[in-house]
């Protein structure tokens, strides 16, 4: 038993080393893209998240935007609960069937201008669930899409980069 301790307090752990953090390359897509929000639309950007039938792994990604590391908010760029009050769908994974009305009754509840989002390889065109019979395709079969972020999933620094190219696309 000694010997067993003894050899779990010399191995490493048995785990992937982390990321090199990407702090400052993050903190500087967030301001840029807030100043770009506030030129365009004279105010923060708000962004309403849609999940059409994803497997969540792009929601991680999403969610880790908020989190005390990114901390989004700090720029002034808003997660909002109703599509009435975003400038932006952020939406992920193939579009299914029960998803469908849900997404277009979404679509038509956000005011004009809005910009649609396809976040991940599953938005663009249906991706590994491609095919499968409760799956309607990519986001552009449902809605019009103004920006793809390819990656499965996209990491927040690609989330951020996709959408400073959206709002403001001659800098990208
Ligand atoms: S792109 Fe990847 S992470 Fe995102 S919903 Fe599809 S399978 Fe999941």
């Amino acid at each position: 038993m000694r010997k067993l301790l003894l050899e779990s307090l010399m191995r490493p752990p048995l785990t992937e080393p982390a990321p090199e953090p990407a702090g400052h390359a993050v903190a500087e897509l967030a301001a840029s893209l807030e100043r770009a929000a506030r030129r365009r639309l004279g105010r923060s950007l708000a962004i309403r998240e849609v999940d059409a039938g994803s497997c969540n792994g792009c929601e991680l990604e999403i969610h880790a935007l908020s989190n005390a590391f990114y901390d989004l908010e700090r720029f002034g760029i808003r997660f909002v609960a109703s599509p009435r009050h975003a400038d932006v769908l952020l939406v992920t994974g193939p579009v299914t069937e029960n998803m469908r009305q849900a997404l277009e009754r979404t679509y038509d509840a956000t005011p004009d201008p809005k910009w649609v989002v396809a976040v991940g390889d599953c938005a663009v065109d249906g991706g590994l669930f491609s095919g499968g019979y409760a799956v309607v395709g990519g986001v552009s079969k449902v809605v019009p899409v103004d920006l793809h972020i390819r990656g499965c999933p996209p990491t927040p620094t690609a989330l951020l980069a996709g959408l400073l190219a959206l709002v403001e696309p001659e800098k990208a």
